[in-house]
């Protein structure tokens, strides 16, 4: 069967080759052309003599999602993209440019399994996992359309990365390859709803990446509500493997917290919060929730949302109040790919 060359790393790339008898450098030019110079037809890869490429068109395939469409918000700041895989799936990626570089919110899933009641991207539950080449092609994709440098990659986009365990490592090492995009690991930050055991696999891998854990609540009665996956982990199990793996990996963990009117947003609410994390060196990143009308939940008033993340501050906790961007454009988790689907 052809193989899909798309998404190894070079010395993956250099084993393929060299065991059909092709010396070793040639994997080096393959990938320059795919990673570099984005050259995807084998007859344009003039480097690589006629016969090879011959046999490349005879056992090799590139299998390599393609852009289906593409928007930007009005103030330039977003571009989301909606991209479909070889099996038609569909995914979506977004693109945040920041003044100092890009930053891509990448999809780990084809739908997800862990039922938020605010995200639409689990909706339908879980079609099937991304490979890490699919991963990476979500940041090639961008790659193609603008010029500008990537800065940062977040695994915010849908899905629960630490479900699909190998394939984002795969995909975490390839894009950090120098012979790749060269990102930073310090400039990768992964989010996850709070699986205890995979945290903690994810801390021995000794990367130092940035781990975002979506708490949501202060409370596991207030969790189990908007979360239902996280009846399987006691809140207090969560912040402890985010503390284990600020030990372990040096890196100071963020806890995501979405503002919900009337459900987890009150004052009380930001008290019992400090309570919960305690001494504890992190970061909340507080997000007002939007677009989920339809599910009637609202995210608090500026003021409100000032006064939680007041409260926070006086408990001596860093924190910041996620800029709503590209909000009209649907950027929000799966909003895009309903609407596409809604309209067909
Ligand atoms: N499964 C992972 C990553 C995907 S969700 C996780 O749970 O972290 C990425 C982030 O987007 C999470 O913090 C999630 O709670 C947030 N999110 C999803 N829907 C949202 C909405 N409607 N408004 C604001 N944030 C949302």
């Amino acid at each position: 069967m052809a193989w899909n060359i798309w998404g190894h790393s070079l010395p993956e790339m250099e084993t393929w080759i060299t065991s059909h008898g092709f010396p070793k450098f040639r994997a080096k030019q393959l990938q320059d052309y795919l990673y570099r110079r984005y050259i995807f037809s084998f007859d344009d890869m003039t480097q690589l003599p006629g016969p090879m490429r011959e046999w490349l068109k005879e056992n090799a395939v590139l299998e390599k999602p393609v852009i289906m469409s593409h928007i930007t918000s009005n103030d330039g700041d977003t571009t989301k993209l909606l991209v479909k895989l070889s099996d038609g799936s569909l995914v979506e990626t977004v693109c945040m440019h920041h003044v100092y570089g890009n930053s891509i919110c990448v999809s780990t899933q084809v739908g997800c399994a862990m039922g938020c009641i605010f995200c639409a991207s689990t909706r339908n539950g879980l079609e099937r996992n991304l490979t890490a080449g699919e991963i990476l092609a979500q940041v090639y994709a961008f790659r193609e359309l603008f010029d500008a440098p990537i800065h940062s990659i977040v695994l915010m986009g849908a899905g629960e990365p630490l479900t699909n365990y190998d394939e984002v490592l795969r995909f975490i090492r390839l894009v950090s390859d120098p012979g790749l995009l060269n990102i930073s690991l310090r400039n990768i930050t992964l989010s996850t709803c709070g699986i205890v055991p995979m945290i903690d696999r994810l801390a021995a891998e000794g990367l130092p990446i940035t781990l975002a854990i979506s708490l949501h609540a202060p409370n596991d009665t207030i969790r189990n509500r908007i979360l239902p996956s996280s009846r399987h982990f006691k809140i207090e199990d969560v912040v402890a493997a985010a503390h284990r793996y600020f030990k372990k990996t040096g890196r100071r963990v963020t806890f995501e917290y979405i503002l919900i009117k009337d459900v987890n947003a009150s004052r009380e609410n930001a008290e019992e919060l400090c309570r919960l994390v305690g001494k504890m060196n992190c970061h909340f990143n507080l997000i007002p929730i939007n677009g989920t009308e339809h599910i009637k939940l609202y995210p608090p008033s500026w003021k409100d949302v000032k006064i939680f993340q007041e409260i926070l501050e006086k408990h001596g906790k860093s924190t910041t109040v996620r800029r709503q961007m590209g909000d009209e454009i649907q950027a929000a988790c799966g909003q895009l790919k309903r609407r596409y689907l809604e309209k067909k």
